[in-house]
């Protein structure tokens, strides 16, 4: 039967091997360090980086994407609590930036074990930041998020979060347009607001409140006309 987060889950593996395992082949030349590198699809949740010797396996769990695919379970993941605290992706943790930065998060892992820069029960330490950190500033991972969304067009598999009604959101539900009051979850909360610019992945939003105007940049597809939800 076809399983929608299996292809996803292999289409993880794939950009893993065609962007971060090729982009790491000169650094890794530059120190001979000589690996071997598996990616494979589990079946749990679990999503993890091992080792033994030289050779290195990344693991993406077929349930840590069903998890992530529900907006809810998704904030509990440290792979979305670190796109917004670290502002990754400009901080914006959608569905594609989340299974992109899961990539990223298990590979820094594996250059974290080249370095040495771990100690039992200090794994997402300062040495691993600064590793991912490098990930996201030297253009790695918006390379990564790029080549998902290509895979995933071609294997049309989605790459959006599950709306409340269980209905995959591919494409906007709505037609926009500026000055619309819409609705959206951010961060747990429902936020209204005002539509003020439609750029061509995002819509940028003003929300009025008391204490003076916050601004958000939402994919349309995570929106809701306002009037609709009450
Ligand atoms: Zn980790």
């Amino acid at each position: 039967m076809y399983c929608p987060d299996q292809a996803l889950a292999c289409l993880l593996v794939e950009v893993t091997e065609q962007v971060l395992w090729q982009e790491i082949q000169p650094w890794l030349r530059e120190r001979d360090h000589c690996i071997q590198l598996r990616c494979r699809v589990g079946s749990g949740r679990a999503t993890y980086h091992s080792q033994q010797g030289a050779r290195h396996t990344i693991t993406y769990g077929r349930k840590m994407i069903t998890s992530k695919r529900c907006p809810q379970q998704a904030q509990l993941w440290t792979t979305a609590r670190e796109i917004q605290s670290r502002g990754y992706f400009g901080g914006q943790a959608g569905f594609a930036e989340l299974m992109a930065h899961t990539c990223c998060h298990e590979f820094a892992h594996l250059v974290q074990s080249l370095n040495g820069w771990y100690r039992r029960g200090s794994i997402h330490n300062r040495g691993f930041y600064q590793i991912l950190d490098r990930i996201h500033r030297s253009g790695t991972a918006g390379r990564v998020l790029e080549a998902l969304r290509i895979e995933a067009a071609r294997h049309s598999v989605s790459l959006t979060f599950d709306t409340p009604s269980g209905a995959p959101s591919d494409s906007p539900r709505i037609a926009i347009q500026r000055g619309q009051r819409v609705g959206f979850r951010y961060r747990g909360r429902q936020v209204s607001g005002i539509i003020t610019r439609i750029n061509q992945k995002t819509v940028r939003i003003e929300q009025h409140g008391i204490d003076g105007v916050e601004y958000f940049r939402v994919p349309p597809s995570q929106l809701d006309v306002e009037d609709q939800h009450g």
